[in-house]
């Protein structure tokens, strides 16, 4: 049993007092923030790093999955919007090559945050960073969230909130409040961590050139092959899923696993960090020997952590599960829609990993209640923590559908405001026809859930 002290009771001021409080400036926070600031809400986004962008900027994340269902594209609305301002923001070659794509588009990170600054500023959304939230305080009836607890350079504060969305990707927040949360698999195995980096001073048409030569698809594959036998690399993860090359002479790169790390306990982030740093020094000495047009690769960055693919699923009004991914089912209150693969990654190195592809063209819905954590009535969760089982959180987490979540939830506060309404009150009916109106694409049969024939929408 751990020794536990007692804190003398404190007395800290209110900071701030807002409509709309969002939690965490990633992909979900950034557009939960703009859709309810722009939605008339005074809405604050609270960030405990310096800079937006999560996983994307934190850890590096080299690439944005898909916006298509590979024949159109079914992530619009703000995820989009942002993504292609951050197009215009790139050097001309980087225009010129990325323009007309809209899956894997490579991520410039210090182009990415500028972008994201001046989004939330242009929207009113009013940022804080470098502040970290520790604690919440519930109402008596334990059923609204009255504000956050947090600490930062200037001390501890409060932060009251009538409407708060968790976008911590960990559900930091509803975990506070007491919403109960599955993690990981049965055995409590988590997907790994990686270690993502920037590589400067790469040969690109060197290493293109390469691949052309060998004829095979499968060389890169084949090449970290030799490089495990050689026991140059240590066993586990052969595929370099993403390389994301910015520039000729700049490439992102997510290689390489971390495991047994569980991103919501400070120690396993430590020792994560500490873990991914070693491998991708080692994999920076297979590239300089085994891959041409690398051999004189630099290190130019790695993650400010380890990317940490999955933590808390928190229990929502619906738990979105693999049968409804396999069925491509569609729900009266969609907010979205996914065609993203299932993709699960190996908690060890001796396991497989998981793909399930929907096929071309078809897609899923994402309904509301997956982002209600029961028992709150003023919460939202929006990110890689929503209300799913495990498989579909292995395709639900990828930054355009966290963008989607995030802008409706932000969407939602905004109305619940206006109506007094909590966050089960509101019409979703309305919900979606804002949504559609700022571009989100509902699937062709998208009927907004009032003109639907059974009526009321759940
Ligand atoms: C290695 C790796 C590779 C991936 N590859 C891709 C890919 O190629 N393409 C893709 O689209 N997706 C990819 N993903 C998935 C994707 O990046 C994440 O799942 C997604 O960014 C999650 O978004 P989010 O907004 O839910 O959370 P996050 O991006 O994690 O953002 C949460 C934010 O909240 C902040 N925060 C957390 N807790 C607190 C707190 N208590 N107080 C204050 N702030 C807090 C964090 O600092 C962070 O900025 C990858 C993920 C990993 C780890």
């Amino acid at each position: 049993m751990k020794r536990h002290i007692t804190l003398p009771s404190a007395s800290i001021p209110v900071a701030r007092e807002v409509d709309v409080l969002v939690i965490g400036g990633g992909a979900s926070g950034i557009a939960a923030a703009i859709a309810a600031a722009k939605g008339g809400a005074q809405t604050m986004l609270v960030e405990q790093r310096g800079f937006l962008g999560g996983m994307g900027t934190v850890a590096l994340v080299p690439a944005f999955c898909p916006f298509t269902d590979k024949r159109k594209p079914i992530i619009r609305g703000l995820g989009l919007q942002l993504m292609e301002r951050m197009k215009q923001a790139c050097e001309p070659e980087y225009r010129e090559e990325y323009q007309e794509t809209l899956d894997w588009v490579p991520i410039d990170p210090e182009v990415l945050k500028r972008v994201y600054d001046d989004a939330i500023l242009e929207s009113g959304v009013m940022p804080l960073y470098h502040t970290f939230v520790y604690d919440v305080v519930l109402s008596e009836d334990r059923r609204t969230v009255e504000g956050v607890v947090v600490v930062n350079k200037t001390g501890r504060s409060f932060i009251a909130c009538r409407y708060i969305i968790d976008c911590s990707g960990d559900g930091d927040i509803a975990a506070l409040a007491g919403v109960p949360f599955q993690k990981g698999g049965k055995a409590g195995e988590l997907q790994p961590g990686s270690m993502c980096y920037l590589l400067a001073n790469v040969d690109r048409p060197k290493f293109k050139r390469f691949l052309e030569e060998s004829g095979d698809t499968g060389q890169l594959h084949k090449t970290v092959e030799q490089a495990i036998a050689d026991g140059a690399l240590p066993e586990g993860r052969k595929s370099i899923s993403g390389l994301a090359w910015i520039s000729d002479c700049l490439v992102g790169v997510n290689f390489g696993h971390v495991f047994g790390v569980d991103g919501t306990l400070a120690e396993d982030l430590t020792r994560g960090a500490i873990e991914g740093r070693r491998t991708a020094e080692r994999q920076l000495q297979f590239f300089r020997r085994y891959v041409p047009g690398f051999e004189h690769a630099h290190m130019a960055a790695s993650g400010e952590q380890l990317g940490i693919r999955e933590t808390r699923r928190i229990e929502g009004d619906y738990i979105l599960t693999v049968e409804d991914f396999l069925a491509a089912r569609s729900f009266p209150d969609d907010i979205a829609r996914n065609a993203y693969y299932i993709d699960i990654h190996l908690a060890n190195s001796k396991s497989e990993m998981t793909f399930n592809h929907l096929p071309p063209g078809v897609s899923h819905g994402v309904p509301y209640r997956i982002m209600l954590p029961v028992g709150i009535d003023n919460l939202w969760v929006a990110g890689r923590c929503v209300s799913s089982d495990r498989a579909v959180q292995g395709s639900l987490r990828v930054m355009p559908n966290c963008f989607s979540m995030g802008q409706a939830s932000g969407t939602a506060a905004a109305l619940a405001l206006r109506d007094g309404a909590g966050s089960r009150g509101i019409s979703v009916a309305e919900l979606q026809r804002r949504l559609l109106e700022q571009d989100v694409w509902l699937g062709e049969d998208c009927i907004p859930a009032e003109q639907q024939k059974e009526g009321s929408a759940p």
